[in-house]
């Protein structure tokens, strides 16, 4: 029988048919069919590789592999962005971990608009509409106030202007502020954010200033900022001193010195001369704002400046005061020029010796006396006359010259209508009665009597308890101070004359 027959033929078995075997075949051939199975798994789980360069194309489009152009510009990218990776690598090598270092960045390929490593970064913290490279400049709004139409209005508060300017304006700074590099960036600050960063700009300023200013004051010849050193060289150059010749006081306010006159076209600068400046840069002055802030000869303008100009109203203040006291013909200095902060008057003394102040002044009980009338009369002209109260009146400001009082410092004087006028007064007084009382000079009238005298007043003295007369003075001012309210209908003119002396404590309309 022939074995292909017998295997072809399917055996009878007495427990029905059997299926036919599966065709036999070799292991390898079973190796191969499982590799090329698992070959096609991997690959439905990796994408398919795509050319070179297809990642740099922007999302969602195809890359165009069809022209020769875009292929090789694609491929030139990828080298491109290799090179520079390679730059930064060595860049870093070369630099290390030293604090200064050089910048490869001129010499990269790539511009960094196309660098999507940088570029995805920035997205993040800026408006890639703006050249992040470039200052903006500061949007201004049209006179109107606003830009736009409709409802499309954009106002000068609108936020995001606010904030631009706000960042803007940052560079208007000191120098010594560092803001950082922000300014190029589209960066917008709140205007909260931006008075903190001002308040804080200014304190410092101030800070340096106090320090710069100690350094400053370490001698008497630096006593003054270069600024009012110019302006003093200037009154030299024109010829109106001839030389400045040194420092006679170094007060709070002010520093004086000594100075030969020259000329002035219009009037004889006499010999002798002292320049009173007033200091730029102490916060004392704002102590001292009252004075000036309820004087309404000034108060208009004193509300509208800053504070380097409300110094210069001191020295104006003084001139004018000087002025009225001339006037009346008071023993004080003459007024020869005013140059901003600068007052320039006649020298109360003799061959550069400055009088005495009168608390220096060794004088005999006669001339004691003597002074002390003259000081009553002076403060009753002074009152009644130049309609004016000293308000710093005492042995430091009053020099004895030539058998006379002369009164100096005159910047703070006020009008007697001045809010607090008879208060200042009355200090002056008391200063006086004291003094006077203490060098024994027994005509020396109270404090009360003193202030009832100059006035004209006849405020009670009763027990003579201070409270009392205090609590009738404030109540004078006020009512002076209606008083004035209502009849300053008007602007005053600058300078004058017709507010008269206050009213009697009776008087009333
Ligand atoms: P301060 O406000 O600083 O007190 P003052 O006007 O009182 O300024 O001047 C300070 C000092 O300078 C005075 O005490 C006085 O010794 C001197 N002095 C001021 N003016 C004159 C002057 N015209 N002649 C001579 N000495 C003066
Ligand atoms: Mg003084």
């Amino acid at each position: 029988m022939d074995k292909s027959t017998v295997t072809a033929e399917t055996p009878k078995n007495p427990w029905g048919s059997v299926n036919p075997a599966a065709p036999a075949c070799s292991l390898a051939d079973v190796m191969s069919e499982q590799l090329a199975r698992q070959l096609d798994e991997e690959n439905n789980t990796f994408p398919t590789l795509t050319e070179p360069g297809a990642d740099l194309m922007l999302s969602g489009e195809v890359p165009d592999t069809t022209s020769d152009l875009m292929l090789a510009q694609i491929l030139q990218m990828q080298f491109d962005r290799e090179f520079d990776d390679q730059l930064r690598r060595e860049e870093k090598k070369f630099n290390g971990d030293s604090k200064v270092s050089i910048s490869f960045e001129n010499y990269r390929m790539v511009h960094p608009y196309e660098d999507s490593d940088s570029s995805e970064d920035e997205v993040d913290w800026q408006d890639t509409r703006h050249d992040p490279y470039r200052a903006e400049k500061p949007q201004t709004t049209p006179r109107k106030g606003f830009t736009g139409k409709g409802k499309n209005i954009t106002t000068k508060h609108d936020e995001v202007n606010c904030g631009r300017k706000n960042t803007a304006r940052m560079d208007n700074f000191a120098p010594e502020v560092h803001v950082g590099d922000g300014l190029g960036m589209d960066l917008k600050l709140s205007n909260q954010v931006f008075n903190s960063l001002k308040q804080h700009c200014y304190s410092e300023q101030r800070r340096s200033a106090k320090l710069h200013e100690k350094k400053e004051h370490s001698t008497a010849e630096q006593a003054v900022d270069p600024r009012t050193r110019l302006l003093m060289y200037k009154m030299v150059n024109a010829g109106v001193l001839e030389n400045i010749n040194g420092c006679i006081s170094t007060g709070k306010e002010s520093v004086v010195f000594h100075a030969d006159g020259g000329s002035l076209e219009e009037q004889p600068v006499p010999d002798e001369v002292v320049l009173k400046v007033f200091k730029t840069t102490l916060n004392e002055f704002k102590n001292r704002d009252r004075y000036i802030k309820d004087d309404y000869r000034f108060n208009d303008r004193f509300s509208k400046l800053n504070p380097r100009k409300v110094i210069r109203l001191w020295a104006e203040k003084e001139m004018h005061n000087l002025a009225r006291m001339k006037k009346a013909e008071i023993p004080c200095p003459d007024v020869v020029v005013l140059k901003k902060h600068i007052l320039v008057m006649s020298f109360i003394g003799k061959d550069h010796v400055p009088a005495p102040k009168i608390k220096d002044a060794m004088l005999g009980s006669e001339d004691m006396k003597n002074a002390y009338y003259q000081v009553l009369h002076m403060m009753q002209q002074l009152y009644r006359e130049c309609n004016l109260v000293h308000a710093d009146l005492s042995e430091y400001n009053m020099l004895w010259h030539e058998g006379k009082v002369w009164l100096i410092d005159v910047s703070q004087s006020v009008e007697p209508t001045h809010p607090h006028g008879l208060e200042f007064l009355f200090r002056d007084c008391r200063n006086i009665s004291t003094f006077f009382q203490k060098k024994g000079v027994s005509e020396a009238m109270s404090v009360y009597d003193l202030f009832n005298t100059v006035t004209g007043l006849q405020i009670p003295v009763g027990a003579e308890n201070e409270a009392e007369f205090m609590a009738e003075i404030v109540a004078l001012e006020k009512r002076n101070e209606d008083h004035v309210q209502k009849r300053r209908k008007k602007v005053f003119p600058f300078a004058s004359e017709d507010s008269g002396p206050p009213l009697e404590p009776d008087a009333d309309d």
